[in-house]
């Protein structure tokens, strides 16, 4: 249960739903600080904006009575100033003598002010000279905090109040919806994006799931949906391109295991043949000389071919460190091909070096030898009798070019893509005969490849074959 939820938590579903939601989240506390700004400030605006007006509305129905307020006589319809102010303004001004507080002041003195401000009074310093500027202020008033403006000129000093908990009252409110749409935006943005993603990251699901499923048995199995032009198309174009590299690895491998355990088991079941009749039939000492030299050559043939095995292995894994050094080019043609002279004595074969002109070129000598003595190997087993062998070197443009020809038999142009692969051979050499297991060019471009170079093969069947190691 625990293990399920942590890997949920860490899943790439739980993570696009959860910063999903998060920005949805922020995006909705940004919109709800600008409105609540906006609002705020509109709001205080609007206040100040009808205050202003009110007071000045207020400053020019008393200014523009005909009545000296400043000598105020009552008479049977006004007791006081105050009352006469009162209907003054109240018929022209429409306001809600509940929440405004007004106080009219002429020469310092308070003419009016209403029932609501009870016996406080509105303090406003005195504008500076000249001013009308409409001030504004605000102030605790009775627990509650409200906002003042004052309209000063001439005599008058006109002051209106309003409360500002109302504008705070809708504020709040404001907040509250905030508060409790809040989290459930978050919930339900947490759920949509929890969907939104399961539905998006359903594909991937199976690929995980096929991935899964292909092992080295199944590797002609490939994974659906490449004709998606989107990124699990290209997903699943990608791990079917390298299901493809792995299965021809695979299939390499198994070719190379059937390969090598048939050329091992050659030797060794004539071997066991051999030791079996000897054991059997050999009476004289001769018998069993003869018996020992055929498994004598048996077994070289066997240890050639763990050697060449055990040299390709430690080429393909870089185990061989190459110590590249400056040989001059007549002198390592000298020393590699020449003292094979001998292997073609049998057939006649002359080994002839072709060098019109001598330099030094850098290489690991004692590998590159090891392919020369393949190549030559090779030119002598399947060249004809009578014959000459042409070891050439020359420089093309910045290319070192080192060649290897014979005549013969040659090599028909649909097996030379064929020909280095491992345990490799042409039909026409598959017979003992010949002495070859198929690793010889395996060594050879294994040499070559790990030099930076590359082999080139020219053959005309029945006329000649020519073997060119190029080197940059
Ligand atoms: P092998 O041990 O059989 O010689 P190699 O890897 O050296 O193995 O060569 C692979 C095959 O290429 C040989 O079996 C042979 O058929 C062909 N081949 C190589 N060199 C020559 C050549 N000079 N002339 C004709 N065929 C050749």
């Amino acid at each position: 249960m625990f293990s399920t939820l942590k890997k949920f938590f860490k899943s790439t579903r739980f993570k696009i739903t959860f910063w999903y939601s998060a920005l949805f989240l922020l995006l909705e506390i940004l919109i709800g600080v600008i409105i609540y700004v906006h609002l705020h400030t509109s709001l205080r605006n609007q206040l100040d904006h009808s205050l202003e007006r009110q007071a000045e509305v207020i400053y020019n129905l008393v200014s523009e009575s005909k009545v000296d307020l400043s000598d105020f006589k009552p008479d049977s319809l006004y007791t006081s100033a105050d009352d006469f102010v009162y209907d003054l303004i109240y018929e022209a001004v429409v306001f809600n003598s509940r929440n405004t507080y007004v106080q009219v002041q002429l020469n310092k003195k308070i003419i009016f002010k209403t029932d609501n401000l009870k016996k406080q009074r509105l303090e406003f310093p005195d504008a500076k000279r000249n001013s009308t500027k409409t001030r504004f202020r605000e102030e605790a008033f009775n627990n509650t905090k409200i906002r003042a403006a004052c309209f000063q000129k001439g005599r008058y000093k006109i002051i209106v109040a309003f409360p500002l908990e109302l504008i705070d009252e809708t504020l709040k409110s404001l907040t509250d919806v905030y508060i409790v749409l809040g989290p459930l935006f978050f919930f339900v943005s947490f759920c949509g994006g929890f969907l939104l993603s399961r539905r998006s990251l359903k594909r991937m699901d199976a690929i995980i799931k096929k991935t899964e499923m292909i092992t080295a048995l199944n590797l002609d199995e490939r994974i659906e949906g490449e004709e998606f032009n989107d990124e699990y198309g290209r997903l699943a174009k990608t791990l079917n391109r390298m299901i493809n590299r792995i299965k021809v690895a695979v299939d390499y491998m198994n070719q190379f295991s059937v390969s090598a355990s048939h050329e091992l088991k050659t030797p060794l079941t004539i071997l066991r043949g051999e030791i079996e009749v000897a054991l059997k039939t050999a009476k004289t000492f001769d018998n069993l000389k003869e018996i020992l030299l055929s498994n004598y050559e048996e077994t070289l043939r066997l240890i050639n071919i763990v050697d060449k095995l055990f040299f390709l292995s430690k080429l393909d894994n870089q185990l061989i460190s190459l110590k590249k050094e400056k040989v001059s080019l007549l002198e390592f043609l000298e020393t590699a091909a020449l003292p094979m002279g001998y292997l073609g004595e049998k057939k006649n074969i002359k080994i002839l070096l072709d060098v019109e002109e001598d330099f030094d070129f850098e290489i690991d000598a004692g590998l590159m030898k090891e392919a020369m003595t393949n190549l030559i190997e090779n030119a002598i087993k399947y060249g004809d009798e009578n014959q000459s062998i042409k070891v050439a070197g020359r420089k093309d443009k910045k290319e070192i070019r080192i060649s290897v020809a014979n005549k013969g038999l040659g090599i028909p142009p649909e097996e030379i893509k064929n020909i280095f692969e491992r345990f490799y051979r042409v039909d026409s050499s598959r017979n003992r005969t010949s002495g070859g297991v198929g690793l010889g060019l395996a060594v050879v471009d294994s040499i070559v490849k790990w030099h930076g170079g590359r082999i080139e093969v020219k053959s005309t069947p029945g006329y000649e074959t020519e073997f060119t190691i190029v080197l940059n």
